[in-house]
C-alpha cells in the first residue's frame, strides 16, 4: 500500500528534466533526511566533480551508499553513471567527456535502432564487472547497463521523451 515516492538527487546538473519527467510525486533530494523519504533516486547529469564535492560536504555518501545497498532501484545518467563507477556502486570503468570529442553534443540511435540517444559530454564505458548486464549499446559499446538495482546510462533519456 502507499504510493511510490521517487526522489532526484538536486545538488547540481540536469535534475529540473528527471523532476519534469517524474511527475509531481518526485522529491528533489539534498540531504540524507530526504533521501530517507524516497523509494528510487535518480543520478543526474552535470558535472561530476562538483556533484562529489557537493556529496560529500552534505554528509550524503553514507546515506547514498546504503540506499544503494538497500536494492531499491537507482537510474544514473552521464554525470551519475561516473559517480556509480567511482563509489563502487557499478562495477564499471568509465571514461570522462569520451563522446565529447567528436561534438560537445549530438544524437542518435543505439544499435537496435529503437532508442533514441542524446550524448552531452558523454562517459565512455570501458569496462563492464561480470555481473553487470548491458542493456543498450552504440557502435558496439555499451551505452545502458544494469547491476542489481543500479541502472545507468551514458545518453540522457529524458532529453528524448
Ligand atoms: N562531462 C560531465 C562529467 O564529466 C558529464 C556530462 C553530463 O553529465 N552530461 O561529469
Amino acid at each position: 500500500m502507499g504510493a511510490v515516492t521517487p526522489g532526484v538527487l538536486a545538488l547540481q546538473g540536469g535534475f529540473q528534466a528527471h523532476l519534469r519527467a517524474l511527475g509531481p510525486s518526485a522529491l528533489e533530494v539534498r540531504t540524507p533526511e530526504e533521501l530517507a523519504r524516497v523509494d528510487s533516486l535518480v543520478l543526474p547529469g552535470g558535472e561530476s566533480t562538483t556533484q562529489g564535492k557537493l556529496i560529500e560536504l552534505g554528509g550524503l555518501k553514507p546515506a547514498l551508499d546504503g540506499f544503494v545497498r538497500s536494492g531499491k532501484p537507482v537510474f544514473a545518467t552521464c554525470a551519475g553513471l561516473i559517480l556509480c563507477a567511482r563509489y563502487g556502486w557499478l562495477d564499471v570503468d568509465v571514461k570522462r567527456n569520451a563522446y565529447g570529442r567528436q561534438a560537445d553534443s549530438f544524437e542518435a540511435l543505439d544499435d537496435s535502432g529503437t532508442r533514441r540517444l542524446v550524448f552531452i559530454r558523454a562517459p565512455r564505458i570501458e569496462r563492464v564487472g561480470p555481473g553487470v548486464e548491458v542493456l543498450a549499446s552504440f557502435n558496439g559499446e555499451p551505452v545502458l547497463v544494469r547491476q542489481k538495482n543500479v541502472t545507468a546510462a551514458c545518453y540522457h533519456p529524458e532529453l528524448a521523451a
